[in-house]
């Protein structure tokens, strides 16, 4: 196989900076829900390259997508706009509680453009006393320096200087301490409907409920970073569509390129004329190659054949995962929505989640953690049956083998 003699992971280590630690294995092909590496080993992917690939790898539909736009025009710059963005902006507006669309390629970027745009909004509206922003210990909105600031884990955010100010956390769920916190002076709140990176903890309805009602009561923006939860992860196409209530601005990213880089920022029209000419922007942005593969994501997720699907299989999912638990004990918890799905480990096995991260690649499976208790899986929303049962035996051998050490 080309490459594979000098094209690997020790290379890694050689010409990449050392953020990262990737596996020893390096993929070269995937189909639907299976990927071979450099030696032509099959894997199972449970992990979805972190809830991105909603529709498996090189869906037919996406390949499709990606070679007639790459036929035909790549890319632009904002100083012009495209078919492909305005039809993707229309599908979106169209499908959720938003009336404007801003376009950027990653989460944090998204993320960056809702903070901004919320501390616009309030400056023009309210002034400049008005610029708190609450968020929540243990989440996750990017690695930018304002998201990384207001994500929940300093672990991510210290050492880099001083940090943009106005930012205060609170415990996830805890309404008490929300109500204590929140007023007049809160600009924005945001949250995660469910936390992905701090380990898949959905949010409480009555929480979001209340927190709802009391930004209106003091005219503070809600957030929602779905991120992760958004594109049908969740069995619909955003998760605040599960709680009777919406959010002032949305952020999508991850799975709405299926694997190609693209995120949105969603809002109302009133929130989104904060955004003048000349406040904000991106080269790239709403490329017509992005938002050409993004529309065909969004052809084949918001459907109710691959919607209501994702609750089938999320079944199927949770009673393998609790079969497995039954006969090795491991598991505090299964908790989590639709395919966004964390096993907990139990006091036992306390920090241990990586072990069973490795001992899967071992089995055949890929598969995530999210911090060091919760074993995270995020696999295609279209996993053919087959594909879960043999990702959940290969996961079962991988249970054994840490278990019998
Ligand atoms: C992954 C993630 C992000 C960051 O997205 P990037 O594309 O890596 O910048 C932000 N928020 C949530 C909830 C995420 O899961």
């Amino acid at each position: 196989m080309s490459g594979s003699d000098t094209l690997n992971r020790a290379l890694f280590d050689d010409v990449m900076v050392p953020n990262y630690n990737p596996a020893a294995i390096i993929p070269v092909r995937g189909e639907g829900s299976r990927v071979w590496d450099q030696s032509g080993r099959e894997f199972i992917d449970f992990a979805g390259g972190i809830a991105v690939n909603c529709l498996g790898h090189c869906h037919p539909a996406l390949v499709k997508a990606l070679n007639e736009q790459g036929n035909k025009l790549w890319h632009l710059s904002n100083v012009m706009t495209n078919e492909p963005a305005l039809q993707l902006a229309k599908t979106l507006v169209d499908s959720t509680f938003a009336e404007r669309v801003y376009f950027a390629n990653s989460g944090a970027e998204a993320n960056e453009a809702a903070l901004k745009l919320a501390r616009r909004y309030a400056l023009e509206h309210h002034g400049e006393e008005k610029d708190q922003i609450i968020a929540f210990t243990q989440g996750f909105h990017g690695r930018t320096f304002f998201t990384v600031s207001v994500g929940g884990q300093p672990a991510y955010s210290d050492g880099f200087g001083p940090k943009p100010g106005g930012i205060d956390h609170l415990a996830y769920n805890d309404i008490e301490g929300f109500k204590a916190l929140i007023s007049d002076r809160t600009c924005a709140v945001m949250l995660e409907p469910i936390q992905g990176e701090g380990g898949i903890v959905p949010a409480d309805a009555e929480f979001l409920r209340q927190v709802r009602e009391l930004c209106d009561q003091h005219n503070a923006l809600l957030i929602f970073d779905e991120v992760q939860t958004g594109v049908g992860r969740t069995g619909k196409l955003y998760a605040y569509e599960h709680y009777g209530i919406a959010p002032d601005i949305l952020t999508t990213a991850k799975a709405l390129g299926g694997g190609f880089p693209i995120a949105a920022m969603l809002t109302t029209a009133k929130v989104a004329a904060s955004l003048k000419v000349g406040t904000h922007g991106s080269t790239y942005g709403g490329n017509p190659l992005a938002c050409a593969v993004a529309n065909a994501v969004l052809d084949v997720v918001n459907t109710d054949a691959v919607l209501n699907g994702v609750a089938q299989r999320e079944a199927q999912l949770r009673a393998g995962l609790e079969a497995i638990n039954a006969k090795f004990d491991v598991f505090s918890e299964v908790r989590g929505k639709g395919l966004l799905m964390g096993a907990v480990l139990n006091e036992q096995y306390k920090g241990k989640a990586r072990d069973f991260l490795v001992a899967s690649v071992d089995e055949g499976l890929m598969c995530l953690v999210a911090g060091a208790n919760v074993v995270r899986f995020t696999p295609s929303l279209v996993i053919p049956e087959a594909d879960l049962a043999e990702g959940l035996a290969r996961f079962e051998r991988a249970v054994a083998k840490v278990v019998n050490g």
